[in-house]
């Protein structure tokens, strides 16, 4: 394995003491971060240097964000972009919604708001290529921003899960295994189908992993913990998950 490699995000504001606010903060994150002051070093940048997401401001000198994103979405659709806008105009919103922008925050924005953001967007790719490696594979990935069975919802965005025992955070893993399981509801899995699929490659993981997931799965979305009516073993097989 390869040293994990620092994620690029660029950032197109000409707006200097942003921009460096931003880099300041996403630096301190672990993301490698590079600036560009106008549109056109902006879509240089995003050729050149193929960044794993893109923040970008939409007053520009040279070109204006909303240009910009169109002339990224024609070559690239899965590019995360995040719009950062002085404007909280809803008009903009939706234009940046149809040109294909990913997120969108106007400024003034909460820093924090702003990193669980970036942190989203850039997960969201990595799925996007696991989901292109599951696909090879055969598994499938639920791509939903949300999901309900039974009394439990389950936000893929935040994270955040209402469930029998209330509100809580989901870690990567799990949500990696919810979105197997709900992409394949009502198909048993094996544990090492399971293994395989939702750890990308196997490490130094045992199937005794999965078995613990499904216990805390259980503890959160059944009932009855015990007598579980979601997350269902299969006797020489694995789990399944099902729901009406
Ligand atoms: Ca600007």
């Amino acid at each position: 394995m390869e040293a994990i490699e620092k994620k690029r995000i660029l950032v197109i504001e000409d707006e200097v003491h942003i921009a460096d606010g931003i880099r300041l903060n996403l630096s301190l994150q672990g993301y490698h971060v590079k600036i560009a002051i106008d549109g056109l070093e902006g879509l240089a940048q995003w050729r050149s240097w193929k960044p794993d997401l893109i923040i970008l401001d939409i007053m520009l000198p040279m070109i204006d964000g909303f240009s910009i994103l169109k002339t990224i979405r024609q070559e690239d659709e899965k590019i995360p972009v995040l719009i950062l806008s002085a404007r909280g105009d809803t008009k903009d919103k939706v234009k940046g919604l149809r040109y294909g922008v990913d997120d969108y925050l106007s400024k003034p924005f909460d820093l924090e708001e702003f990193l669980l953001r970036v942190e989203r967007l850039i997960k969201k790719k990595t799925w996007y290529e696991d989901d292109k490696k599951n696909r090879k594979s055969g598994y499938k990935m639920f791509k939903g921003d949300y999901y309900d069975f039974g009394d439990n919802h389950i936000d893929f965005v935040t994270f955040k899960a209402r469930c029998a025992v209330g509100e809580i955070i989901l870690t990567e893993q799990e949500i990696v295994l919810l979105k197997l399981f709900i992409a394949n509801k009502g198909k048993p899995m094996s544990r090492e189908m399971l293994l395989t699929a939702g750890w990308g490659y196997s490490r130094d993981t045992s199937t005794r992993t999965v078995d613990n997931f499904i216990v805390r799965f259980r503890k959160y979305f059944e009932k009855k913990p015990k007598k579980p009516v979601y997350f269902i073993s299969r006797r020489s097989v694995g789990y399944v998950f099902d729901h009406d």
